[in-house]
């Protein structure tokens, strides 16, 4: 079992229930921040040379927190003796037993990853955008949101799917609440031992609690993976404004093309406007100005859900079919820099589409490889290889100077795309494994191939039998119309 996979359900909470929410969410803030504090201090005395060990790991975070919360720093009374003496008495932290004592040690956690990728970052260790030190999280703006681990005692995991009832999560700390969605799926995978939960997140977003919990879960069923070298070759995939996706073979058979994606913030353009000029008439710290940010996030939940949902659509047409994929490198933050394509770049969400064609390619046993960063995808002609000049964006046809090959301008990018992955086949390497490829299954002479284990191309969610093969009634094309994401 080596996948990881996350059920996310809706969940709807009694009024006592979302208190404990509020309560644990609150707790892991106020514990993020008094582990900073200590850090600060230790710093500080270090500075001064009177402390040694700053505590810097997630380990150490949650041993100097565990200290604190006992410590009288934390919590102490005076107490009157009959002869008049007062001793002060260490209480500790005194509402720390109304919370899961797991929520301080995650929040630790969480601060001992901030630590590390600000060192990673400084020392050169991390790629990528600078990352500053940790900052402490504000009451008033920091998002509701805590971790508990899935801690078994007594043979009893704390978190359960559908305990007392089939839609519920129970979690240590909160107890029962009751879920909006089927977690049949979830139950069944767990029940036949291919799925474990390791933790569960609680978040509060768009006026809504959420549950995410992250699985350990079985590799899917045979059926739905891809065949080791059983497919067609490389399919080229071309990602651009005019048509969303088109995809290719190097013979220059086309695969898929989506002309029409949803262009959700467009399309919500005039309404997020209007909400947002709403919010800035009310008065700033009102109750008005509250529900207002409420409305303009709800807005923003709505564009980013109607994305998610066609990217998970063309991201599965795409690995279903197609055990070799490749991808142009784009320099998306280049492109962002120019405003008149900004908005309809981010709109389009590429990046994202590519993560999802990564994790779902992995999960299937295929492959996914970037083209070179200067490969003239769209400049070069798929018929001669001959490589023209530029074109303008709004030249939609290719057409080639030396052999008078035209072609779709995409279309031609995406055969291109096709035939660098043919060319370079042998050195290409796998984008997520970091490594040469090698087909998730077992290869020959390590035992016999064993079904135990492996989901069933029911649980699975994403089969790539066509609807209604296998069982006899229609099937959900769309992984995520399940909650698996
Ligand atoms: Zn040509």
């Amino acid at each position: 079992m080596a996948r990881f996979t996350t059920f996310r359900f809706c969940l709807d909470p009694t009024v006592e229930q979302e208190a404990a929410l509020r309560r644990h969410a609150g707790a892991a803030r106020f514990g993020y921040n008094q582990c900073l504090r200590l850090v600060k201090q230790a710093l500080d005395g270090k500075q001064r040379g009177t402390v040694g060990k700053v505590p810097w790991s997630g380990f150490d975070l949650i041993n100097s927190f565990n200290a604190w919360k006992c410590s009288a720093d934390a919590g102490r009374v005076l107490v009157a003796a009959a002869d008049g003496t007062t001793t002060v008495q260490a209480t500790g932290l005194a509402w720390r037993a109304q919370v899961c004592q797991q929520v301080f040690e995650e929040a630790a956690v969480d601060l001992g990853r901030g630590l590390a990728a600000y060192t990673g970052s400084r020392t050169g260790g991390r790629k990528g955008r600078r990352v500053g030190f940790p900052r402490f999280k504000s009451k008033m703006r920091a998002p509701l949101s805590f971790r508990l681990r899935n801690k078994t005692s007594g043979g009893r995991a704390g978190i359960r799917v559908g305990g007392q009832a089939p839609r519920t999560v129970s979690m240590p700390g909160v107890g029962t609440v009751a879920v909006r969605e089927d977690t049949r799926r979830l139950r069944r995978m767990i029940g036949k031992g291919r799925a474990k939960i390791l933790s569960a997140t609680v978040g509060h977003r768009a006026g809504r609690w959420w549950v995410s919990l992250t699985c350990q879960t079985a590799d899917l069923h045979e059926t739905s993976r891809h065949e080791p070298d059983g497919g067609a070759g490389w399919v080229g995939v071309d990602r651009g404004l005019a048509a969303f996706v088109v995809a290719a073979r190097a013979d220059g058979t086309p695969v898929l093309r989506v002309d029409d994606p949803p262009r959700p913030a467009r399309t919500g353009m005039a309404r997020q406007c209007r909400l947002a000029r709403a919010v800035t008439r009310k008065q700033p710290g009102s109750r008005n100005r509250r529900e207002a940010v409420a409305r303009l996030g709800r807005h923003h939940a709505r564009i980013r859900a109607i994305r998610q949902r066609f990217l998970h659509q063309v991201s599965n047409q795409l690995v279903k079919t197609h055990d070799r994929l490749a991808i142009e490198t784009l320099t998306i933050t280049g492109m962002l820099a120019n405003r008149h394509l900004a908005a309809a770049v981010a709109d389009a969400a590429w990046a994202e589409l590519a993560r999802q064609i990564g994790y779902k390619q992995q999960w299937r046993g295929g492959r996914l490889t970037l083209a070179d960063r200067w490969y003239p995808s769209t400049k070069t002609c798929a018929s001669c290889r001959a490589v023209a000049q530029a074109m303008a964006l709004s030249q939609r046809t290719f057409a080639c100077q030396a052999c008078g090959y035209q072609a779709d301008r995409d279309l031609n990018a995406a055969v291109n795309l096709a035939i660098w992955a043919e060319q370079h086949d042998a050195q290409v390497r796998d984008l997520h494994a970091g490594g040469p490829v090698t087909n998730a299954r077992r290869g020959e002479g390590s035992g016999p191939r064993t079904r135990a284990g492996e989901t069933s191309p029911d649980d699975a969610g994403t089969p790539s039998a066509p609807a209604g093969a296998r069982r006899g009634r229609p099937r959900r094309a769309l992984s995520h119309h399940s909650n698996e994401l």
